[in-house]
């Protein structure tokens, strides 16, 4: 079956060096040509990593088959509900022999083993879909929001549409120094005219055109040596229109001398941390801004404190921490002091966390990874993983496709060395059966392609690059399923 499989990113960094899809590096190929091996591979999600490890399958071997299943009716994981919508960017690529399989939740509406038996190999690169927990008193009131809950609701993930952000408070504190703080904080100060040409959900536009938030304090455990977030994303949030950074001098002293030993990347997010710190507001016309940010360090999350009536948040406790040890490695300890920051929103920010998928799939609960060795999962033959379920939650798209790579290269490896099943199997035409016998009903990527241009024609009438669906059941309805 001739389906094509095409895929756009709406990505900033995406990697320049992307071979095609539809092309074939002739020696690789040939080194399988001999044999005749038409290999059915199934790849568990629609992210950066399920399409890069297809993509390196592909293009290596010339009668692979590539099926992505994915739970959500659309393709593209965080590309679509994680990245920023200021961050857009569109790239393309695609195979008549990779076919999407929308709207199948891998672990209740089809097993790993079923899809096992199924294919000659399965790829797990179904990322991470929780978010690491506080765990410290207060966390459940309301007014204390994860981020990728946050994240998930302006970019339209479905299971985050009803999160209501109550964005009524002065002050918003984000715990957490990484970049999707950033993101957050940046989409809560951006001017409204900036979002409303970004494909933000209408609702999310709408809550944060009301929105009263004028001041994001970002907390980190540790100092400014150790942020988590990288310079392109600190460089946005200074130039951010109308809004003025909140630095602390003090936070800064001695780190000159200390910067010479640190390595480049790090040393230029430095220098511009202590610029921006050192700077002098008063001749900065900024300083005049009616929106703040503000980077809080050596502070770590004790308790979120409730308001009088004890029915929301109102402020964090948070504890004063030093330094162990020096650098990346160095710990954050507690020196019993505390400090209390007020605030109406609590937004946590500590790293993303994958589940496990299936009973019969090894996970490993204290790394929150599916264990594994260059990508094979452990003691499961024919079975692997690639992207943020096979290394943890941190790494740029870049990362996630080198590694996804890296497993395609493990899978063709072992299928050359005869340790994959050798004789036919059915593929999707086994699992498709499955499907229609629990009323599944796959999207396709052809289906998505109208999904697409709903949306992009939705957007085309409010002046925004595209309104997102974010209703699986609306989406499967404009299909006719
Ligand atoms: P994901 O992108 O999460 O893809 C996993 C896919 O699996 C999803 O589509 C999910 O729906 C699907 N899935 C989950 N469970 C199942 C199941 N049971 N059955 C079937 N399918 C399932 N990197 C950059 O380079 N630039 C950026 O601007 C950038 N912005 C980011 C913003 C945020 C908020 C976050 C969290 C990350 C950002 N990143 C960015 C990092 C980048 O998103 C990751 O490197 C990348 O998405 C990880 O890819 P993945 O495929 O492992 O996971
Ligand atoms: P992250 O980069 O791992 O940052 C997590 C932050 O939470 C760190 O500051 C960490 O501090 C802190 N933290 C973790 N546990 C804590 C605890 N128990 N108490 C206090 N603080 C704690 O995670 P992320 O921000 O979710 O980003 C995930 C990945 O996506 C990253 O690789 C990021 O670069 C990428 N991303 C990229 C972009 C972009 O390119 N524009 C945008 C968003 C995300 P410690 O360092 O002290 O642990």
């Amino acid at each position: 079956m001739a389906l094509r499989c095409s895929c756009r990113w709406p990505w900033s960094a995406w990697p320049r060096t992307r071979p095609s899809f539809a092309r074939n590096t002739p020696s690789l190929c040939q080194q399988f040509s001999t044999q005749e091996i038409n290999p059915q591979i199934c790849v568990v999600g629609s992210g950066p990593a399920g399409f890069y490890t297809a993509q390196h399958v592909l293009k290596h071997h010339a009668k692979a088959h590539v099926d992505i299943y994915e739970r959500q009716p659309v393709p593209f994981g965080l590309v679509r509900f994680g990245v920023a919508p200021d961050h857009p960017e569109v790239k393309t690529a695609r195979s008549p022999r990779c076919a999407f399989r929308g709207n199948v939740a891998v672990g209740s509406d089809v097993t790993v083993a079923e899809l096992r038996e199924a294919y000659h190999a399965v790829v797990l690169s179904y990322g991470a879909e929780d978010h690491q927990t506080l765990g410290v008193q207060g966390e459940q009131l309301p007014g204390v929001l994860s981020a990728r809950a946050f994240v998930g609701w302006y970019n339209g993930l479905p299971e985050n549409q009803a999160l209501a952000p109550d964005l009524s408070c002065d002050t918003a504190v984000i715990l957490g120094q990484g970049n999707v703080a950033l993101d957050v904080a940046r989409i809560l100060l951006t001017p409204i005219e900036h979002l409303e040409k970004t494909d933000i959900t209408e609702a999310a536009l709408e809550a944060l055109r009301q929105s009263q938030v004028k001041t994001v304090w970002i907390v980190g455990r540790r100092g400014p040596l150790q942020v988590a977030f990288t310079i392109k994303e600190l460089r946005e949030m200074i130039q951010l229109p109308g809004t003025r950074p909140l630095l602390d001098p003090a936070d800064f002293l001695g780190l000159q001398d200390r910067i010479k030993e640190v390595p480049r990347p790090r040393k230029r997010l430095t220098e511009l941390l202590l610029q921006t710190a050192t700077g002098q507001p008063g001749a900065d016309h900024r300083a005049r801004a009616p929106r703040a940010w503000g980077l809080r360090f050596f502070r770590s999350p004790q308790q979120v404190l409730p308001s009088p009536d004890g029915q929301r948040a109102a402020g964090v406790r948070l504890a004063v921490t030093r330094l162990e040890g020096t650098g990346e490695a160095a710990r954050a300890v507690p020196t019993g002091d505390v400090e209390d920051l007020p605030c109406g929103l609590v937004l946590s920010s500590l790293g993303y966390r994958s589940r496990p998928i299936d009973p019969s799939v090894p996970f490993d609960p204290k790394l929150g990874i599916i264990p594994n060795t260059e990508g094979r999962v452990v003691d499961a033959p024919g079975l692997y993983c690639s992207g943020w379920v096979k290394r943890g939650p941190t790494g740029v798209i870049a990362t996630t496709m080198t590694d996804s790579f890296l497993t395609g290269q493990t899978l063709l490896q072992d299928l050359k060395a005869g340790l994959l099943p050798s004789g036919p199997r059915p593929g999707y035409a086994a699992i498709q059966a499955l499907l229609g016998s629990r009323g599944v009903r796959p999207v396709s990527f052809s289906d998505w392609e109208k999904l697409d241009a709903e949306e992009v024609s939705r957007g085309q009438s409010v002046g925004k690059p595209r309104e997102k669906l974010v209703d699986p059941q609306e989406m499967l309805r404009l299909l006719g399923h």
